[in-house]
């Protein structure tokens, strides 16, 4: 999901380390009589409430029935909508095994399922089902058979009910989820940054090409730059544009701006206005990208725009946080306001150009990521993405 990431708001509580659990790979499923495979208990990163501590702790996961597999996690990037569902921003039901984006191997398969154990994969938390009306426009992106933010699976290892997000529970040493929430990708990636293609570069660089359709020579500004937001940087400089503005409230975020692809880094104060006039003729930008999901800064991305240009709302908000436009302003400055669910994507074809482009190089990823951690220290990842720093810290297991 997209990330609100600009103003690093005060963590509620400060996610200590988790007691080390007992250290192993998941268990290989044993045969059970019958011809079928038995459930797993594999680690996983486990909210226990809103505001809780989080903790790595061992959970039971289903043996994939018909048309599921499981996978053998390598990487998982953490995500602001992970930190949404454990501070309240969005509703969620606990227990809950966080994370979303992620990469690993296809290690057991249920019925059914044409994937061959070994495939490396991406995960898709937002597979379309590819009937409703909006797959059948090619509005994959918008397809009504939603993913609801946590969804009912497996069990803690003292037999409490579990729940995933967004249907994944992807922090952790394993998935059981349907054949068609992941995509085959080749093999060789590094898993830390092929993980973030599931989410963050999906959603930042669908962005720019599907939603806004940025064309050389445009010009761009950015607010916000978490990992979503350095992904719309990098993928504007790609697609031609030639004045890229990073905004943002951390004068920190300035080098991974401009490593990114910015031509200019701005502080998001009083000022900005007048800064992005002065760098654009006094007209403002083509294209403001607002990667934050606040009403404050949709307003001062609206602000940014030229007469006649596009607001592109990229991070997920609150939904009493409302937008306050006044109505001769939309009439006079002729804007569009439109939001990119999903980078406006069909993920299953557009994973594998992202990819492509990954192995061959024209695709670096390595300024999105801010470190690699282990599993035992993600809590501390939600700490500091809480704080704003950096921008995507990933879980890597071996
Ligand atoms: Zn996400
Ligand atoms: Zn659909």
């Amino acid at each position: 999901m997209t990330d609100p990431e600009l103003s690093p708001a005060a963590p509620a509580g400060r996610p200590e380390l988790s007691p080390a659990a007992p250290a192993g790979r998941p268990e290989l499923s044993p045969a059970v009589p019958g011809g079928g495979t038995a459930p797993v208990t594999v680690r996983a990163l486990v909210a226990r409430g809103s505001g809780a501590e989080l903790r790595v702790e061992r959970v039971r996961l289903p043996a994939p029935g018909p048309g599921e597999v499981r996978v053998t996690i390598r990487a998982a990037g953490v995500c602001h909508s992970d930190l949404s569902m454990v501070n309240g921003t969005l509703a969620a039901r606990f227990p809950l095994v966080l994370g979303h984006e992620a990469t690993g191997v296809v290690a057991e398969t249920g019925p059914g399922v044409e994937l061959s154990v070994g495939t490396p994969v991406v995960l898709n938390w937002a597979p379309a089902c590819r009937a409703c009306w909006w797959c059948r426009r090619g509005e994959q992106w918008l397809c009504a058979d939603t993913t609801a933010p946590t969804v009912p699976r497996g069990e803690t290892d003292d037999g409490v009910p579990l729940h995933l997000t967004l249907g994944l529970g992807a922090l952790a040493e394993a998935v059981v989820v349907p054949e068609r929430a992941v995509i085959p990708i080749p093999a060789g990636l590094p898993p830390e940054q092929a993980a973030l293609l599931g989410c963050a570069v999906l959603t930042g660089v669908g962005a720019v090409r599907n939603t806004a359709r940025v064309t050389p020579g445009e010009s761009v500004a950015v607010v916000g730059l978490g990992g979503v937001g350095l992904a719309v940087l990098s993928a504007a400089r790609r697609a031609g544009a030639t004045t890229i503005l990073a905004v943002d409230v951390a004068e920190a975020k300035r080098d991974l701006a401009f490593a990114a692809g910015a031509t200019d880094f701005l502080l998001s104060d009083d000022r900005l206005s007048k800064e992005v006039r002065a760098r654009t003729e006094s007209r403002g930008v083509d294209h403001a990208f607002e990667c934050v999901g606040r009403a404050a800064t949709i307003r001062a991305a609206w602000r940014l725009t030229r007469r006649g240009g596009a607001v592109t709302v990229v991070g997920m908000g609150a939904k009493d946080d409302m937008v306050s436009l006044g109505a001769l302003d939309i009439f006079h400055s002729a804007r569009t306001l439109r939001s990119s669910v999903y980078g406006s994507s069909d993920p299953d074809r557009e994973v594998p150009v992202l990819a492509a482009e990954l192995a061959e190089g024209a695709l670096d990823l390595g300024v999105l990521v801010s470190g690699t951690i282990p599993l035992d220290e993600a809590p501390v990842a939600f700490d500091r993405l809480a704080r704003g720093e950096g921008a995507r810290w990933v879980v890597t297991l071996d």
